[in-house]
Order: structure tokens, then sequence, then C-alpha cells
């Protein structure tokens, strides 16, 4: 007996955690700074952490009402009907929705080299391939069109993400256009948009208005400080109907996720806060760091230091976890997430003596 074959399949590798590392070290975990998983350093909304003490008493229903009234302040929020909000049990609950609506066995997906490994996860997990396009240093890792359009051989899905994890690189609607333009209808470009409330740039979600071959992932573990809570969503093309229902893990997002996320959307001062932070911290990184830094939309840098896994483990021993970027393919190169305004500083400082 014997689970069907496996071995194509990758592991997700979180960032360690806090608590491991302390362990690890044999410190205390307050003397550590995490900034290896881009989680928020404001901590979650506090209007979302309201919301979840309020409906702790109402755990015993399934989430109905809550689910729907989230749908509808989403639909309203991007002007698309309830039925193209896919609420998931997080962003890569609404990827897995994605491809089990997409994909049929043997069909491919295309996604970038190197990426968040969860795109070409979902696919795996739904009896899909995944085919790669390279995104090149020289090229400040853009995902350009020219370069996705040499490499597509009339894959079903297309992954875009914007801004792009790890790199930090953006692609704007003129250029997601003028891929969902150059390839086949049948062929979806997925805009991963896990960071772009930090970047400052419109949502692809007009494109979703516009055509019927253009689909948004969104979460609420980055901006809203939920990464806990597991909710995402996708955003999908309108021709689509009731496929959601069809394909949905019945109440996948729960009824604290959807009370905090209902909660959330109306967190602006929280937003505000954590979106100003930091746009200071990434400046502060490409201003004060002794290393190559990339121009960043995210709430992290790359930063080239040569080995990388040198580079971590040391500033690790310093109490400043960063990430390794190995595991993407990047062994010379580190990401760092945008902390409070004293982890950035700590950050820096101690990135620099190990360099
Ligand atoms: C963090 C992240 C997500 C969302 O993750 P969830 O916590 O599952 O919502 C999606 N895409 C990228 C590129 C990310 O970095």
């Amino acid at each position: 007996m014997d689970t069907r074959d496996l071995s194509s399949h990758t592991i997700y590798r979180a960032g360690r955690g806090i608590e491991e590392t302390a362990r690890e070290l044999g410190v205390d975990p307050e003397e550590l700074i995490k900034l290896s998983s881009n989680e928020n350093a404001l901590g979650p909304s506090p209007k979302a952490v309201e919301a979840i003490r309020e409906h702790a008493e109402a755990l015993h229903s399934y989430p109905k009402a809550s689910h729907a009234d989230l749908g509808e302040a989403l639909a309203e929020r991007w002007g698309v009907t309830p039925e193209q909000i896919w609420l998931a049990n997080g962003g890569d609950g609404a990827m897995d929705c994605l491809a089990r609506a997409m994909i049929d066995p043997g069909q491919a997906a295309l996604v970038p080299d190197p990426d968040f490994t969860y795109h070409s996860m979902s696919v795996r997990y739904h009896h899909g391939e995944v085919h790669t396009y390279p995104l090149v240093e020289a090229d400040g890792f853009k995902q350009s069109p020219d370069r996705i359009l040499d490499a597509y051989d009339g894959e079903r899905m297309i992954y875009l993400t914007s801004p792009h994890n790890p790199t930090g690189s953006t692609v704007s609607l003129a250029e997601v256009e003028e891929i969902a333009e150059r390839t086949d209808d049948g062929t979806l470009v997925v805009v991963d948009e896990a960071y772009n409330e930090f970047a400052d740039r419109p949502s692809a979600v007009e494109l979703v208005e516009a055509r019927d071959d253009v689909a948004v992932v969104r979460t609420f573990s980055k901006v809203y400080g939920l990464a806990g809570l597991r909710l995402g969503y996708a955003i999908t093309p309108a021709e689509w109907a009731d496929a959601y229902e069809r394909i949905n893990t019945p109440f996948s997002a729960s009824e604290i996720a959807c009370r905090a996320g209902l909660a959330a959307l109306e967190d602006d001062e929280h937003v505000d806060a954590i979106t100003d932070l930091v746009e200071w911290g990434r400046e502060y990184y490409y201003e004060h760091l002794d290393a190559k830094t990339y121009e960043t939309g995210g709430n992290f840098v790359l930063v080239e230091v040569g080995d990388a896994s040198r580079v971590a483990q040391a500033t690790k021993e310093r109490g400043v976890i960063v990430r390794d970027c190995s595991s993407f393919g990047l062994p010379e190169h580190i990401r760092v997430s945008c902390g409070t305004r004293e982890e950035t500083r700590r950050a820096v400082e101690t990135i620099n003596e190990v360099l």
C-alpha cells in the first residue's frame, strides 16, 4: 500500500519560527528578531483581533452569513460580483481552487523560476505539470512579456507575481494585458498580488473586469497581519458563474477568519501604519546595507550577499533570522523583511557586520 507517485512534488519549507530557533541556539525567544517570512511587523489588525474575540461564542455554527458578508464586502471593494470572489484558506487555498477549476490531468502551468513554491505545488496536486520561465538577474528579475512568451507553449495557466517573492519585481497592467492578449483564449493569466498593497500600483483586478482570461490572488496574511488566520481569495472571471460552488471545500474560510477579514477591511489606520513603515524600511535597507539590493514593491528586500547560507547562519547566531534564498535557486541572495524601525536598524547592523 502506497500513496500515488509523489516524487515530483516538492515540500514547502517555511522560514523557521522564533521558538524553534531560540531552542536551537539556547537563547530567549525575546532576543531574536524574525525577518524571514514577510510577516506584518506591526502584528495583526487590532480591529480583526477585536472581532475574533467578539465572535468566539458563535463557533458552534457553520460560517454561512459571515462568508457571504465577506464575499459581498470584497465584491463591493473591487467592483465585481460576489460570485467572482473565491474565499479560501489563505492565498494558497485560493491557488488550489484555481488549479482545481482549471487543470485537467496532464495540462500544464507556466511559473517563474525563481518563484514562491506554492504556485507549482498546487498545480502538481491537481495532476498538472509545471513548466517554468526564467527571471534573469541582469534584467532585474523582471517578468517580461517577451521572456514569458518565449517559454509559453499553450499552458493552461500562467503565474505572475506582482510584487514577486523573493525578488520584489513588479509587473505593470500593460504587461499583464500584453501577456493575456498574446496567449491562447484557453490560457488563464493569474496575478498573485499577495504584496500589492505595499507596491502602490493598480491591481490587475481592472483586467479581470475587462477580460475573461485574467484572475487575481489576494491574501489577508501580509498587509492585514493575519497570516496565522489563513484567509485569502481569488478574483475570477465573471463568466465562470457557479464554478466556485462546484470546487470549493465547504466552509474553507472559517467563521473567525471571515469575521476578522470583515473587520480588517475597515482598519485603514493599521494599513496606513504598516505601509508607511514598509516604505521607510525598504529605503533604509537600500541606503544602509553594504551589499547590492534590488528595487522591491514588497515588504521585503532581496540582498546579494555572496554565500547566502553562511550569512543567514551567521546573522541567526547574532539573533536576526533572515531568509536564505538557496531554496529558491538563489544561493547568493538573502531576503529580509521590513521590521519595526528598531528591528530594521538592527538587521542592517547585523548583516553589515557579518559581511
Ligand atoms: C505570502 C504569499 C502568499 C499568500 O500566502 P497565504 O498566507 O497562503 O495567504 C501568496 N503568494 C506569495 C508570493 C506570498 O509570498
